[in-house]
């Protein structure tokens, strides 16, 4: 396949593989999320990631999984998508979606628990704290085109 073409034919092919899928099938699926992975690594393999590279044949596979629905494995669909991520994460510096709500949330929580003995609800205003920070860093990646 040209190198320059497969960023539209697999954008394509996802979006076709959407009309087939109901939306339950499609949030199931993370289809946003595999429309995301390919805009990425066709960015990034541009850039001269070799691993990215070779990770095209398995957004490949797993498009062709969607596409042959009865063949479908989600064990081996989910594998991919970590092993993508994965990498996504550690090169290229991606975050995943919610990942500092998740954080902010957890030391929101941390930190309450620690002031609770002092403040009756540090717990509460703890996890509002980290909520509206996670939230707005979430949002900061995602304008900087930094969400997985
Ligand atoms: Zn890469």
């Amino acid at each position: 396949m040209e190198n320059s073409n497969w960023f539209e034919e697999a954008s394509r092919r996802i979006k076709d593989v959407l009309l087939l899928l109901g939306e339950k099938q499609a949030k199931k699926y993370k289809i946003d999320m595999l429309l995301r992975m390919v805009h990425h690594m066709d960015r990034f393999s541009k850039n001269g990631c070799k691993e990215c590279e070779n990770l095209k044949e398995n957004l490949n596979d797993l498009i062709l999984l969607l596409e042959n629905q009865n063949e479908m494995d989600p064990k081996q669909y989910k594998a991919t998508f970590k092993l993508v991520v994965k990498h996504f994460v550690k090169k290229h510096g991606l975050v995943e979606e919610g990942t500092y709500l998740s954080l902010g949330m957890a030391y929101g929580l941390i930190f309450g628990a620690a002031l609770s003995s002092f403040y009756y609800m540090a717990i509460p205003l703890g996890m509002l704290f980290g909520l509206v920070i996670g939230l707005w860093m979430d949002d900061k990646m995602k304008k900087q085109g930094r969400v997985v």
